[in-house]
């Protein structure tokens, strides 16, 4: 199937193409917002994170601080104390003989304490081979001096010092007071050094460092501390565990809450664009969907078929649908029912609708569809299924009403026609059934296009017809049945056209009535009636009433009755001279407006009669809803000899009906005497027809008027 740009056939989904642009454009807008979004909350997020580390960093060194002080203390503490017991036994074997010393010493069973005759030492303490040795000078009785010794084993500091509370992991180094590592502790392993010095591992440490932290990065900490002596640097080295775990968390929620709050953003933006992406879909239904149907609209219509027409080699029709009646069907079944008939419709056309057409409601009860065809007889075939699924339609309360559809053909088979113009010629078809046909269907063709030119001039060329008097009346006479006496008359205009000759209402009314031009000739024939009839007063000729026809579109214009009353009141004409007939036909499914509006006029003292009655549905049931004073029977009454019989049985009905409700019966179209011998057996009041007069002309009827005798009608 091929598409047009933007909408798709009748649907109102956007095509591919415009789904796929929408989509990009959300995908762009996506892009173009969400990317600064996603850019500022990783920003913020490294951000905090380096800001953690900062305070990390500074709450470590802190506590590292503290811990490595508290680590140095109780190691001098230690110290201290273990020299104090070698400092005691010194004391205690000072003065005495070199035997006594050695006896004491073997009683104290520790291999670990010596004594050394003559060495002068002057470190409280030194370290060789993974000990410590702690050393006292004293001297024996004979004053010979000699250096009390202690072994430990420095591996029992390094146990000391570990601090498990804090999960500190501790390296105890050992170096001179050069800085040279005499031996340092790593994974409670001892390692000899001698070659390493502190300066290395410690950029920072200077010989003579005392306390001093000193942080050397990759989480590890470096703090040097002298522990007096030549002796006795040592660092830890730690990694806060607790802290590296609470760093982790903290940093893990944040970026949980950087993601939470990116998602939420994004989800944001999505809504944005989405609820940015619905209001300008709603705009494009706006723009190109109608609102009761869901069909394109016009715009759409034109913009999708001229797409069809330029891509494609085929022939195409323009149909136009018109609803026949539309506005009584409104104003007899409601609104809703109005829009339940344009929705039903909807519903059938695109059925109805080539697979590379369209089809859209043009503007209140029309519609048009678009259809490729390869011959015409498919076309037509179309067409017809077409209008006979239309008609299936049904009015409720099982109404007799049926419904007109009328439509309008026009074909594109030079591939050139614009497809304005081939709306355009579709309409003139459609206007061309108008007041011709309640239905049907009618193709655009060079002779219509010619009627139709003409019927555009109808407005010029009517209005200076009426001007130049081209339109004059008739009058044909009415005999009472039972007096023979002439009664009065009903006025028949006639066009006197200055090519075409003498030209009947019947060629004229209904297309003066679809340019709404009927109320003008009406009115004017009204006129003409007032001045005959005044004049006839001033000539003292006897004065009969005169029934004028009027058209079901006075019924449309609101001030009708006031109208009519203002014009017979110019000239002073009494009320019950003036006799309007309205057709019932026309009205059936408005009877109430209609008894409204003659309500009015016998209020106001006119006659009112229903012509052609009987050619309605409902013209018995009208009898009880409208109170009137003629009834002119239908001339289909008394034409075709089969339905003689039956004609007769409802004249006859009719007329008794009519008379018990006090209404003058009028048979109208009168031509023989066997019709007037049956009327007068059926008590027919009035009759008037061609076999009594002619319509004549104003001259002649005078005559009649003057010479008022009793006529024999056998
Ligand atoms: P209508 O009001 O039913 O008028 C009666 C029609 O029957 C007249 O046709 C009249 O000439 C014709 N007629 C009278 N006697 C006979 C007969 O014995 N046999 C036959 N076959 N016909 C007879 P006309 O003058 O051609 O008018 C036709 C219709 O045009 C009228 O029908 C009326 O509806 C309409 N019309 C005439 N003048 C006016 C007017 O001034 N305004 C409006 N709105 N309609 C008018
Ligand atoms: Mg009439
Ligand atoms: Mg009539």
């Amino acid at each position: 199937m091929r598409k047009a740009q933007g909408y798709n056939r009748w649907t109102t989904r956007p095509s591919h193409g415009v789904k796929r642009r929408r989509r990009m454009h959300v995908a762009f807008q996506l892009f173009v917002l969400g990317i600064p979004i996603v850019l500022v909350i990783t920003l913020a997020f490294f951000q905090l994170h380096n800001r953690l580390e900062r305070l990390l960093d500074q709450e470590k060194s802190n506590q590292y601080k503290n811990i490595s002080e508290q680590c140095a203390s109780l190691l001098s503490l230690q110290l201290q104390h273990d020299r104090q017991h070698l400092v005691s036994l010194a004391a205690s074997l000072s003065s005495h003989a070199q035997s006594e010393v050695d006896a004491v010493l073997s009683a104290l069973a520790d291999p670990e304490i010596s004594y050394q005759i003559g060495t002068d030492g002057t470190a409280p303490f030194y370290v060789q081979e993974g000990m410590v040795i702690f050393q006292e000078p004293f001297s024996f009785a004979d004053g010979t001096r000699a250096l009390l010794q202690q072994r430990t084993p420095a591996v029992a500091y390094q146990k000391q010092i570990e601090c498990p509370t804090t999960q500190v992991h501790t390296t105890m180094i050992w170096a001179d007071e050069r800085g040279s590592i005499i031996w340092k502790f790593t994974n409670d392993e001892l390692v000899e050094s001698g070659q390493d010095s502190l300066g290395s591992l410690v950029p920072s440490w200077q010989a003579g460092s005392d306390k001093s932290t000193h942080i050397l990065g990759n989480g590890w900490y470096v703090s040097i501390h002298s522990l007096g002596g030549d002796y006795g640097y040592f660092f830890l080295e730690r990694e806060d565990t607790l802290l590296r775990r609470a760093y982790l968390t903290i940093l893990q929620s944040s970026l949980s809450i950087a993601i939470l709050v990116m998602l939420i953003l994004l989800v944001l933006l999505f809504f944005l664009i989405y609820r940015d992406h619905m209001y300008e879909k709603s705009l494009m239904r706006l723009a190109f969907e109608d609102e009761l149907t869901g069909l394109p609209n016009k715009n759409h219509f034109v913009h999708e078929a001229s797409q069809l027409l330029l891509r494609s080699r085929s022939s195409y029709a323009v149909i136009v649908i018109d609803i026949g009646k539309f506005k009584l069907i409104n104003n007899q079944f409601g609104y809703t029912f109005g829009d339940t008939l344009l929705m039903y419709i909807a519903k059938i056309l695109p059925r109805f609708t080539t697979q590379d057409g369209v089809c859209a409601r043009l503007s209140g009860d029309k519609f048009i569809l678009l259809c490729s065809y390869r011959e015409r007889k498919v076309l037509e075939k179309r067409i017809a299924a077409l209008y006979h699924e239309l008609k299936r339609f049904t009015f409720p309360h099982a109404s007799p009403f049926q419904l007109d559809i009328l439509i309008g053909i026009s074909l594109i088979e030079d591939g050139r026609t614009s497809i304005d113009a081939a709306i355009d010629c579709a309409l003139f078809a459609l206007s061309s059934l108008k007041g011709k046909q309640s239905s049907g269907w009618s193709y655009y063709d060079l002779a219509l296009k010619e009627q139709l030119l003409e019927e555009s001039e109808l407005e010029k060329v009517f209005t200076n017809a009426l001007k130049d008097g081209q339109f004059f009346i008739m009058l044909q006479p009415k005999y009472s049945l039972s007096s023979t006496h002439l009664v009065g008359a009903e006025a028949l205009v006639r066009w006197n056209h200055p090519t075409k000759g003498l030209v009947p209402p019947t060629e004229f009314i209904n297309l003066l009535e679809t340019h709404n031009l009927l109320v003008t000739l009406d009115m004017y024939v009204l006129e003409q009636v007032c001045k005959l009839l005044t004049r006839w007063k001033s000539e003292q000729k006897p004065l009969l009433p005169i029934s004028v026809n009027q058209s079901r579109s006075h019924l449309f214009s609101s001030n009708y009755e006031r109208t009519l009353v203002n014009l017979v009141d110019l000239y002073g004409i009494d009320h019950n001279l003036m006799e309007f007939e309205l057709t019932e036909s026309l009205f059936t499914h408005d009877i109430k407006h209609l008894s409204h509006v003659m309500e009015n006029l016998r209020k106001h003292g006119f006659l009112v009669s229903l012509d052609d009655f009987g050619s309605g549905y409902s013209s018995l049931t009208m009898l009880k809803d409208v109170t009137i004073d003629v009834i002119k029977l239908d001339q289909g009454f008394l034409k075709g000899a089969d339905d003689h019989q039956r004609g007769k049985v409802v004249v006859e009905h009719i007329i008794s009906m009519a008379k018990s409700l006090g209404i003058t019966t009028v048979a109208e179209g009168v031509e023989t005497l066997e019709q007037v011998q049956m009327l007068t057996a059926l008590g027919c009041d009035v009759v008037q027809g061609f076999y009594f007069s002619q319509p004549l002309s104003i001259a002649n009827y005078e005559a009649l008027l003057i010479d008022d005798r009793p006529r024999s009608f056998s």
